[in-house]
């Protein structure tokens, strides 16, 4: 596996017959390089701002424990409509001039951010939107 992947990796079915798919952004290599904490949070604040404001379908974005990602859980299981959702909230990233709810009412480490971090992440995952698909994963997933 080599970062950017963008995939599913769990599917749920609530008892009220919906579909949840556990999606897994990642962003650096497992157990070789973790995204630095700053511009783990912020991106984290992004994603959620900008997924739940595009769309309905999108339950919750969060960081990994191991710095390396984020998951995305959503009532989305194409890899198209989240590769253009995600594709979206990142391109949004670039012309930001403030990393979304970053204050102490909001936020339980508003010290703790970087904009500038977050757009050079948000840049670098725009530049590799096609390495993106995971090729390890049976194409009828994608
Ligand atoms: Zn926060």
């Amino acid at each position: 596996m080599v970062p950017p992947i963008l995939r599913i990796c769990d599917r749920h079915a609530t008892a009220a017959g919906q579909q949840i798919a556990v999606w897994h952004l990642r962003v650096s290599q497992p157990n070789v390089a973790r995204i630095p904490p700053a511009a783990l949070h912020s991106m984290e604040h992004f994603l959620i701002d900008g997924l739940r404001s595009l769309s309905d379908k999108v339950i919750l974005a969060a960081p990994m424990g191991c710095a390396t990602g984020y998951y995305i859980v959503a009532e989305i299981d194409r890899y198209s409509d989240m590769e253009q959702l995600l594709s979206d909230v990142l391109a949004g990233i670039r012309d930001a001039t403030a990393v979304p709810h970053a204050d102490p009412v909001h936020c339980g480490d508003a010290e703790n951010h970087s904009l500038t971090a977050a757009q050079r992440m948000a840049q670098w995952l725009m530049s590799r939107r096609q390495d993106w698909p995971d090729p390890g994963r049976d194409a009828r997933e994608l």
